[in-house]
């Protein structure tokens, strides 16, 4: 697939592709104010219009209800709207995000899976909360709630504005290292369906099951490989590079073409800053591997 200029972000001549323009800027992964982004549905699909992105999907922590705002946002622009969700699930005892492209809204395993995830979501709050209130950080569970658009899918990042509003930590980088990270005070240990559950729910619903940014899980060569080939049992269809524009997961692309799987790539945008990727700021896909925006029907 050539590459046909590049400003920052790459773009790809897709002849295949007939719909917008002759080169396409992609981004298959960010987060809206329906889970723990800080723009609305409207106020991403704008700014990823602008910055020349035209295959976006919205992939929200276990949550669809963005999408519909979304697609409204993106009538009349050059900008071609992916119905996604971003799955929390669990694999050997860690938490695993399946992003799924392409997914009918509608499809009843799938909103019934996301609702059971959004109330395990809730339940885990409240044992955030009583563990933070035993390290003497009281009321996050109110604070929490204040931070997130759609309290229905509270998370973790919640609590990180929480207490770096209350000024414990610095950023919420830090508010992870100190007390929401694994083995920290505020920690619950992941309460997800499998992986496997995950992926099926993504293919009764239509779309394509992408492990999301593996480079961020921390586990060894050895247990990255079984991760890979528990997703390709699980009967998954792509891996996400991610990283910072380079091909920077090469360890990954291998095991993708060793497992047959197709390539994505995404922001994991969530709010605008300076030190965090912007909408359409994606790594680059190698030549010679099939892209999952190929087999995507929005795009067709
Ligand atoms: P949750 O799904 O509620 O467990 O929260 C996971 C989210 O927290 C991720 O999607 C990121 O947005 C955010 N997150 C995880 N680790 C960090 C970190 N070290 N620094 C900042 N945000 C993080
Ligand atoms: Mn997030
Ligand atoms: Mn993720
Ligand atoms: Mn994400």
């Amino acid at each position: 697939m050539a590459k046909v200029f590049s400003k920052g972000r790459f773009c790809y001549d897709v002849h295949s592709f007939p719909p917008v323009t002759h080169s396409l800027s992609i981004d298959l992964h960010t987060h809206s104010t329906y889970s723990d982004g800080v723009l609305t549905p409207a106020e991403l699909v704008r700014r990823a219009a602008s910055r020349g992105v035209n295959l976006l999907a919205l992939t929200d922590h276990d949550e669809i209800g963005g999408l519909a705002e979304a697609a409204l946002a993106a009538i009349g622009s050059d900008l071609l709207l992916v119905p996604g969700v971003e799955i929390s699930t669990v694999w050997n005892g860690q938490t695993i995000h399946i992003v799924g492209l392409d997914i009918d809204v509608h499809a009843p395993a799938l909103v019934d899976g996301l609702a059971s995830i959004r109330q395990s979501r809730g339940e885990r709050a409240v044992r955030i909360a009583a563990q933070l209130e035993a390290a003497g950080v009281t009321d996050s569970l109110p604070g929490a709630r204040r931070h997130a658009g759609n309290s229905a899918a509270i998370g973790r990042s919640h609590f990180a504005r929480f207490l770096v509003e209350l000024r414990h930590v610095r950023n919420t980088s830090d508010a992870f290292s100190r007390y929401l990270g694994a083995g920290r005070v505020g920690y619950v240990p992941p309460v997800w369906p499998d992986l496997a559950r995950a992926v099926d729910w993504i293919h009764g619903a239509g779309g394509q099951a992408v492990l999301a940014h593996p480079d961020r899980y921390r586990l060894s060569p050895r247990a990255m490989q079984s991760l890979f080939e528990a997703f390709a049992q699980s009967g998954g269809d792509a891996v996400e590079v991610s990283g910072d524009g380079r091909f920077k997961s090469s360890a990954q692309v291998r095991l993708a073409r060793q497992f047959g799987f197709a390539l994505s790539s995404g922001s994991d945008f969530h709010a605008p800053g300076q030190h965090v990727a912007d909408l359409g700021d994606v790594t680059e896909i190698p030549a010679g591997v099939p892209a999952v925006w190929q087999r995507l029907r929005t795009a067709r």
